[in-house]
């Protein structure tokens, strides 16, 4: 799979010698201990240590292991499986958790995430596939070489990806809907804003056509951990009260509704 990246800063294709990538011009990634490939430039980093941070990190990873979203693993790999994809583009792959699941309906997947603390995770536990600490904005992936590119929750470089993308590729995108967690929202907020799921679709119309867009929602029946995990994985929550998430946290069980919309879009063909 990497002999489709390209360097983050000459944009020439990267060949593998022994453990490390290097360019035409002799610039040098080193595969790190875990397995994946730091091609993160210094000057895309906005921070230290860009994106989600260790906690957010760990709460999100025991969540998704006990199983909580994977009705929404399950719809957007049955998606996946129509397609007949040979290569996929995971962008904001976090520690790899659907990113695992698409590589089981798809050979050649690359997960790839800002978040070094979470791409260090999801190498180190799914060896078969390639992880890379990249920016979306600036994929360090070659001109039409990929099926599908792959965004949940996570950014939508639009140009970039109309560019790696083949000629009859697709994207998926999964954003939160509009009762997505309504109860939590409800508990932390007093007052819930619906979440507005195809806001961004205008943006993607020129280099895409939408080919399925579904709504799924299921019940989430929480225990206190996983209701603190959920939480503490949820970029919003630190707006709330702190009086109002202590009280929630308080609850030792608390049922609420997940509720996701899920988009496929075709690459629209130039004439
Ligand atoms: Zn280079």
């Amino acid at each position: 799979m990497t002999n489709l990246l390209i360097c983050p800063l000459c944009r020439t294709p990267l060949q593998r010698h022994e453990k490390s990538l290097v360019c035409q011009q002799q610039h040098r990634f080193d595969t790190a201990k875990e397995g994946y490939v730091n091609l993160l430039l210094v000057q895309q980093k906005k921070s230290k240590a860009p994106g989600d941070n260790n906690e957010m990190v760990k709460a999100r990873r025991e969540f998704l292991q006990a199983g909580y979203y994977q009705p929404l693993a399950d719809a957007a790999c049955a998606i996946l499986q129509t397609l007949d994809a040979n290569h996929l583009v995971d962008i904001g792959c976090g520690e790899g958790y659907y990113t695992e699941r698409f590589s089981q309906v798809c050979p050649n997947v690359i997960g790839l995430d800002i978040a070094k603390t979470a791409v260090q995770i999801a190498a180190k536990k799914y060896k078969h596939m390639t992880w890379l600490v990249a920016s979306g904005a600036l994929l360090p992936i070659e001109n039409q070489s990929v099926d599908v590119v792959s965004s949940l929750f996570s950014p939508i470089p639009v140009s970039e990806m109309a560019r790696v993308l083949k000629n009859n590729g697709h994207i998926l995108i999964v954003r939160p809907a509009d009762t997505h967690l309504y109860h939590v929202r409800e508990a932390l907020f007093g007052e819930v804003k619906a979440h507005q799921p195809d806001k961004f679709l205008e943006e993607l119309e020129p280099a895409f056509d939408l080919v399925k867009q579904q709504e799924l929602r299921f019940e989430l029946e929480l225990s206190q951990t996983a209701l603190k995990q959920l939480l503490a994985m949820t970029p919003y929550v630190w707006k709330a009260k702190p009086e109002r998430r202590l009280a929630l946290e308080q609850q030792s069980h608390f049922k609420t509704e997940a509720a996701f919309s899920l988009m496929l879009l075709s690459k629209k063909t130039i004439v």
